[in-house]
């Protein structure tokens, strides 16, 4: 475990940490091996004659190494290697072969020949998948002389934590100039888009007719700046929980960038298990990838694994709206105003892109209030695929008697598909727009009548308590809501800060993220509920529970996932920090953030 480094944000793979040595650097951070006071020191390729490095307690030392070409067999890799003596040495770094598959253990490691994966999108992403998938969460991954403003943020959405500024240096002197969307030859500008210092005092034009070495200063001046320009922005995106979308958009600058988030894309689980449940922020599905987003299919994943629909014969599909939660959209009150009296009979899910399908009792959850979509009545086949699977997958497993599908345009097309793929009967209610005067009639007309069917009906109380249950199980797994809402449960304050009671205040819906925030006594009702648990030897936390304190953590938890928190003689709730699995592996860092606790008997 590491005691040098401390993870404080996370966004997907990326980061931003603390390295504290002598002195403490903020990562992701720009490097420079050369410079006397940086704290990581470089002993060298043994291929030269190594001078030896003094020993230095408060520096990570990278160890001696070989550089190898990347196309290198294994086996030669494994014959090469640089014999591992760190035992004189308080903090160490290790060269690594993009290739290999052994990690000795080290604080820190160098992506050797990094700069030959410049355009090799698959080499890159599995090499460094592997080494962060083999190696501690809390260890810090070196890519040298390979950053560029435009690669940059893909390479810290991948995991990379430190860089350097080699590569705009080179590019200075060839007369590139470097942007966080591409490289322009110097004679091949009119002008500079730019403002730094560099650029406002000159010309293009001006700028070549100096002389090689003060041009190439100054062109690796600007391009290192661009750098550091693009490394700060990055880190306002992890802070701020919009990297992924500022990532969609910066892929765009070469094919080879956009080929890495999508070939990290198919690594679910690697981007997966270092997602955040919850966000406050818009998610924008602005790009094809954003299908393809950890939030998205999690989503998906849960109303399938998770979500048990209501006793109910009737299903009645709806399109989304533009406002969220879609209740208390215009379209949504006059759907509901139409159902009228008859609502109790039926169960409400609505189709949308990105989300799939999104039943009535999770639309507050994040994401499905929270994204933002272009809207132009067309939809592409990856959308009418994606959806209309999400659908099909949820009619396959959750069975109806009748199914009223009160939508037009392409969502018909979507529904009349998968009517067909399953043999059901779709009786459809909005053939001329789903808001116009017929339309609404049609619906109140399919609905009429379920009473004299004989059909099973819900009060708006049980809908409300529904609603609560489909949240617990989606949040804690299914099996949850069993323990936290009783049948005998009441729901206090309006929708949607559901307040849960039963005798005692066991959880409030917070509208923010539409998730449950637990008290002291909801936490003792998930008591043995196998999941989301975080255990704690016999200690009594205050307000949070550092990393080293854990001693067991469910691997299912991911940041702001809400967590039961019990030890030998103390029960909590609160707010995860970090991933279940990282809890375990961080030697520093808050893990849990409480908000209630107690003193429990043994
Ligand atoms: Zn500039």
């Amino acid at each position: 475990m590491s005691k040098i480094f401390e993870i404080t944000h996370r966004d997907a793979a990326a980061r931003i940490g603390k390295l504290v040595l002598e002195k403490e650097l903020s990562t992701p951070a720009i490097i420079n091996l050369h410079e006397k006071d940086c704290q990581i020191i470089d002993s060298g390729s043994v291929w030269k004659r190594a001078v030896p490095v003094e020993q230095n307690d408060n520096k990570i030392i990278i160890l001696p190494h070989k550089s190898l070409p990347l196309q290198t067999r294994e086996e030669i890799i494994i014959e090469l290697k640089v014999p591992l003596d760190n035992s004189n040495r308080a903090h160490t770094g290790l060269v690594v072969h993009p290739f290999t598959t052994e990690y000795p253990e080290s604080e820190l490691y160098v992506l050797g020949t990094a700069k030959q994966l410049e355009n090799r999108a698959r080499e890159l992403v599995d090499s460094i998948i592997r080494l962060k998938e083999n190696t501690r969460a809390d260890s810090l991954l070196y890519a040298p002389a390979l950053a560029a403003p435009e690669n940059l943020a893909l390479l810290l959405y991948l995991g990379v934590d430190l860089v350097d500024e080699t590569f705009p240096i080179i590019k200075g002197y060839q007369d590139i100039y470097l942007t966080n969307s591409g490289e322009f030859h110097l004679d091949r500008l009119h002008e500079f888009p730019c403002a730094c210092t560099v650029c406002s005092s000159k010309t293009p034009q001006e700028m070549l007719k100096l002389p090689k070495k003060e041009r190439a200063q100054l062109m690796a001046q600007h391009n290192s700046l661009k750098l550091g320009e693009e490394l700060r922005s990055v880190r306002e995106h992890i802070r701020s929980g919009s990297l992924r979308e500022y990532v969609e958009r910066q892929c765009r600058a070469r094919p080879w960038l956009t080929a890495m988030l999508r070939l990290m894309d198919m690594q679910y689980d690697f981007l997966e298990k270092r997602t955040t449940i919850l966000r406050s922020n818009t998610l924008y599905a602005n790009t094809p990838e954003s299908l393809n987003r950890v939030e998205i299919r999690r989503f998906a994943q849960r109303v399938l694994e998770r979500y048990t629909a209501p006793d109910l014969d009737t299903l009645v599909l709806l399109p989304c709206s533009a406002k969220k939660p879609y209740s208390v959209s215009l379209s949504h009150q006059k759907f509901i105003n139409a159902l009228g009296q008859n609502r109790k009979f039926v169960h409400e899910v609505i189709i949308t892109s990105p989300m799939g399908v999104v039943p009535r009792e999770l639309e507050v959850m994040y994401p499905a209030a929270h994204y933002d979509t272009p809207v132009t009545g067309h939809w592409d086949l990856e959308e009418r695929a994606w959806v209309g699977g999400c659908l099909r997958q949820y009619l396959q497993k959750n069975k109806y008697r009748n199914i009223i599908a009160h939508v037009h345009g392409a969502y018909r097309e979507i529904c009349e598909s998968v009517a067909d793929e399953l043999g059901l009967e779709f009786i459809y209610t909005a053939d001329t727009g789903v808001t116009s005067h017929e339309s609404l009639k049609s619906l109140e007309l399919a609905v009429s009548g379920l009473e004299l069917k004989n059909t099973r009906k819900r009060t708006a109380e049980q809908g409300k308590l529904d609603m609560m249950r489909a949240t617990a199980d989606y949040q804690f797994g299914k099996g949850a809501s069993d323990l936290l809402v009783p049948d005998d449960a009441i729901i206090r304050a309006p929708f949607p800060k559901f307040q849960l009671f039963a005798g005692k205040q066991l959880a409030t819906l917070i509208p923010q993220y539409g998730a449950l925030a637990l008290t002291v006594d909801g936490g003792i009702r998930l008591r043995d509920h196998p999941y989301y648990r975080v255990t704690i030897g016999d200690f009594i936390p205050h307000s949070s529970i550092l990393a080293p304190g854990i001693m067991d953590a469910d691997p299912q938890i991911r940041p702001n996932d809400e967590v039961i928190v019990i030890g030998e003689r103390f029960l909590g709730v609160g707010r995860a920090n970090m991933s279940g699995w990282e809890m375990k592996g961080c030697g520093k860092g808050m893990a849990v953030e409480l908000r209630h606790s107690t003193k429990i008997d043994k």
